[in-house]
């Protein structure tokens, strides 16, 4: 079957070559446990703290990284900071920015329940971008132990000021836990964060792996109990293969950072041009360029989903949509359901070809030229 044109860039990339011919030793020949003390444990140790080293090369200074089974995982694990200062001195509230990804949305609503008073989701303005002042006055209590804020939103690309977003959790004392799954190995991770959630999917590693980086010196609260692993964190086996995968991907995207960028924007150029007619969701200056969610007024994208079925692409986000829930992203700029129901989100980036870019243009426009005659 021939595949479609991919892009679908936020919800999964391609697996890159290199990537996948570093795992294949760690899944064929080197099945050792890299948590056995023989050579064969050893050999697979290395090859996962060497892994770790290309991630953490990538991370800000001073912190570790733990491995975990995916970004999602590793937002959880995350929250586990939130815990201790929640009980010992009542800093009992846990912030999120309103367009974050259910992993964190959901987590704060589970925290809310088993060991926070209160959490709030903090508003962001038309374009996507989160008002500071309301970060201010959400936290202006001193009692909020946690902020989570992402880098690049996975729905609008949308990123988020980082820097400034930190200025206010610094002065008022609390951690921020920075989103990065949209934005690590294409934008530097800001320096000033307290911890990071990554996936390898994301970045043309394996499904499976994630990684959260923590400053030294923050106390996380295991959520997975076993054997100790990854420093008592994280229990269970570690799979070397998708240690070396996410290194492998990790240190690709590092040494091809600016390549990337150029070749994500020129696409984005291509594209903003053929989509001349749509309407950009989100800010148009403060975003990652490989993310493009537009609208055209009285379409129905499921029936467009339907008729360019050699197209892979989505409408609002892959999760929101196979919900069937419309975007709470969307919703959260202010966007009516008939707004959402019309939005559709183009994700492309490395192996992503203009002509690509084009044919998908030229099928998706033909499309809703057709349902809006
Ligand atoms: N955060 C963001 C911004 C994402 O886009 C995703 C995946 O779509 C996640 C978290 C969850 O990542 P994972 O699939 O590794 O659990």
């Amino acid at each position: 079957m021939k595949q479609p044109i991919y892009l679908d860039y936020q919800a999964t990339t391609p697996l890159a070559p290199e990537v996948f011919n570093a795992m294949v030793p760690w899944l064929r020949d080197n099945f050792g446990n890299p948590h056995s003390a023989h050579i064969m444990g050893r050999q697979a140790a290395a090859a996962v703290e060497a892994a770790r080293d290309q991630v953490a090369a990538m991370m800000p200074s001073g912190g570790k990284v733990i491995f975990t089974g995916s970004a999602t995982e590793a937002i959880n694990l995350a929250f586990g900071a939130a815990w201790k200062p929640a009980k010992a001195n009542g800093r009992e509230r846990v912030c999120g920015l309103a367009t974050e990804h259910a992993a964190v949305l959901d987590t704060l609503a589970y925290l809310e329940d088993a060991c926070c008073s209160d959490r709030y989701d903090i508003p962001v303005g038309d374009d996507g971008l989160v008002e500071l002042e309301k970060i201010e006055s959400c936290l202006s209590n001193n009692d909020c132990s946690l902020l989570a804020a992402m880098l690049v939103n996975n729905e609008i690309g949308v990123r988020q000021p980082i820097e400034k977003i930190s200025q206010i959790s610094k002065k008022l004392g609390c951690y921020l836990l920075c989103d990065a799954v949209q934005g690590f190995g294409r934008i530097k991770i800001p320096n000033v964060v307290d911890m990071v959630a990554i996936s390898g999917h994301k970045i043309h590693g394996p499904k499976g792996i994630g990684a959260l980086w923590v400053r030294d010196g923050i106390e996380l609260r295991p959520v997975i109990h076993g054997g100790g692993q990854e420093a008592g964190i994280r229990s269970g086996t570690l799979s070397p293969a998708l240690c070396v995968g996410l290194g492998a991907a990790a240190k690709i995207a590092s040494d091809q950072m600016e390549q990337d960028h150029y070749h994500v924007e020129e696409l984005a150029k291509v594209a903003k041009r053929i989509f001349a007619d749509w309407t950009i969701n989100g800010s148009t200056d403060h975003r990652y360029a490989g993310n493009l969610n537009i609208r055209r007024e009285g379409l129905d994208v499921s029936r467009l989903m339907s008729d360019v079925r050699s197209v892979a692409f989505s409408a609002g986000s892959a999760c929101a949509s196979g919900s069937g829930r419309p975007s709470h992203v969307l919703k959260a700029l202010g966007l009516d359901d008939r707004q959402i129901k019309s939005s559709i989100r183009l994700g492309f980036g490395r192996y992503t070809t203009e002509d690509e870019i084009i044919e998908a243009a030229r099928l998706i426009n033909a499309a809703a030229e057709a349902q809006l005659a």
